[in-house]
């Protein structure tokens, strides 16, 4: 069997290796590693959960470790689609980089250019960035790319996904013809096909299964029940279920508010993970789930893309996903690794053909079970039941509470792969604690802004969209090429994250934060003007209310995946 020392790896990192506890390097890194090594160009066909962050994160270091970085002039340069995912790989290089000397810095959306200004002052020799951020940053001057030896691009099919790809090119013009570049992507459509051949100078193929393939180790059900019982069903769910932690995935971000509040309302330990929350709302939501201080994330695709939670015990799909794909992705969440999961999926009666197309990529049946009484649930009186009652359920939702606090760590060791065992850190849990739990989740256009600032709501769309008239048509949209128009001279106070400027700036700050499936809200050529008769409030009649035992805090109607998949 190869180990990590037969790779070709410094000494400094195999200690680093030997620390994090693994012992069998997995097959990208086995397959990467010599070839990244040895200085050549790697077209990996890997998903998250593969390992991949480590494959090119170990051989990198080495790589950069004789040189010194210039101010300025960062050395390689990593780019990731979401925010997340960028956060991820720099605590990577973190761990795997604790023996050597490396700089590096994280330029992503949604936070202060002041601390990302001081560190390319500095010098870096690792740039982990978001497409977007990174361009402004450039524009800024703040950056010169002609130092850059290894480029990663990461997730390359998410990137097309996203809108990233016209960014991505524009990078890559900025960088110098002789590199070394790592690309990455699970799938390859034709656009990524096209990208790879224009990146990559006779790279080495390496293909390594998807983790639908080792999730053999998931077990995975389905249930077909009403839209409107799916709530219901979720916490019986939870209940009957030996839930360690769980992520319930949602199609959309406002089912993603209603579900996570809905599950908060009944004594469940669960917090809502989403593009419209503001960055540091989301990171810590993550850290306090990934330190084991909330058992049950909710979360939309974006969010969650390749989130590296080390043990979730459970997936649930609130909604069948859409795209096949997303649901690979969703129950990739358990069972990494080697270990094993369940995966439980909520569909409805119009389900069948999303149903059908996972099937069939997974090439693997859904077993189905079936959820007996929950319209019975649906007619037990809730409001206004006796104080008995809610002390009866105040009770009850104590206890899950303490049998969560008590649960013991799960086994983490199978078919030789060794991983962190889940052990709830004190001191991490307190810090995110305080951000998550104390301040509520605000979207993070309300944080630019007082609050008394704000122009009254505009009326909505059945989305939960700001509706745009038709008859006043908006200015034309920003047309000119960001070259002609060069925005480093706009004021930017570099103590607060600065907003985006140009029409294409808003719009990819948009896909950064939402992803193309989960578009935020968007004023098209209003900014921050309202005409006065937008802000008349249409009462939405077509929809019927929301029941009475969640009315108090839910924002939409229940059923709104439904009316909104419809
Ligand atoms: P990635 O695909 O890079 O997101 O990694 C998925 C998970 O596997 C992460 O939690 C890594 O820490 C973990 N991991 C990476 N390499 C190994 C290894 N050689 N053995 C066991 N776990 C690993």
């Amino acid at each position: 069997m190869t180990t990590f020392a037969d790779l070709g790896l410094s000494d400094e990192l195999l200690k680093a290796v030997e620390d994090t506890g693994y012992t069998t390097p997995t097959p990208i890194q086995e397959q990467a590693i010599p070839h990244v090594l040895r200085g050549r160009d790697v077209l990996g066909l890997a998903q998250t959960g593969t390992g991949k962050t480590a494959g090119f994160t170990l051989p990198m270091i080495d790589i950069l470790a004789s040189g010194r970085a210039k101010a300025r002039m960062p050395r390689s340069l990593i780019l990731e689609p979401t925010r997340e995912l960028a956060a991820q790989v720099s605590e990577s290089f973190v761990k795997y980089g604790k023996h050597h000397k490396l700089t590096q810095a994280l330029i992503i959306g949604g936070v202060a250019f002041g601390d990302q200004d001081k560190k390319l002052d500095r010098g870096v020799d690792v740039l982990i960035a978001t497409p977007g951020r990174l361009l402004d940053q450039f524009e800024r001057s703040k950056l010169m790319l002609s130092q850059v030896q290894v480029l990663v691009i990461d997730e390359a099919d998410r990137m097309l996904d996203m809108g990233f790809v016209p960014d991505i090119e524009r990078i890559v013009k900025l960088l110098p013809f002789t590199r070394q570049t790592l690309f990455f992507s699970a799938t390859m459509p034709p656009e990524i096909t096209r990208l790879a051949d224009q990146f990559l100078h006779n790279p080495v193929r390496i293909e390594v299964s998807k983790p639908a393939t080792a999730a053999t180790t998931i077990e995975q059900r389905l249930t077909v029940i009403d839209a409107q019982d799916k709530r219901e069903a979720l916490r019986r769910l939870i209940r009957a279920e030996p839930v360690q932690n769980a992520i319930v995935f949602c199609n959309r971000k406002r089912d993603v508010d209603i579900v996570g509040k809905s599950l908060k309302k009944h004594g469940f330990d669960a917090a809502p993970i989403h593009g419209d929350l503001d960055q540091a709302t989301r990171t810590a939501t993550l850290d306090l789930f990934r330190a084991g201080g909330l058992q049950i994330l909710v979360a939309s695709d974006v969010a969650a893309r390749g989130l590296d939670v080390p043990t979730v015990s459970h997936v649930f799909n609130f909604d069948v996903p859409i795209h096949s794909d997303d649901y690979v992705h969703r129950i990739g969440r358990t069972g990494r690794a080697g270990r094993s999961g369940i995966s439980i999926t909520l569909a409805t009666p119009h389900d069948g053909k999303y149903v059908d197309a996972i099937e069939k990529l997974t090439g693997k049946p859904i077993e189905r079970f079936k959820m007996e009484g929950l319209e019975d649930a649906r007619r037990e009186p809730r409001e206004g039941d006796g104080a008995g009652d809610k002390r009866a359920r105040d009770r009850k939702a104590r206890e899950r509470t303490r049998k969560f606090d008590r649960a013991p760590a799960p086994r983490a060791i199978e078919d030789g792969v060794s991983m962190e065992a889940f052990r709830p850190d004190p001191e991490a849990i307190a810090a995110a604690a305080a951000v998550v739990r104390d301040e509520p989740a605000a979207p993070a256009a309300r944080e630019e802004k007082p609050r008394a600032a704000r122009p009254p709501r505009a009326p909505r769309n059945r989305d939960g969209e700001p509706r745009a008239p038709k008859a006043e048509a908006a200015p034309p949209r920003e047309e000119k090429p960001r070259a002609e128009k060069p925005r480093n001279d706009r004021p930017r106070r570099d103590d607060k994250p600065a907003a985006p400027a140009s029409a294409e700036d808003k719009r990819r700050d948009r896909r950064e934060r939402y992803g193309k499936d989960d578009l935020g809200p968007s004023v098209v050529g209003f900014g921050d003007h309202m005409p006065a008769f937008l802000n008349v409030v249409v009462p939405r009649i077509w929809e019927k209310p929301a029941r009475q035992e969640d009315t108090a805090e839910m924002p939409a109607p229940e059923t709104s995946s439904e009316a909104e998949a419809a």
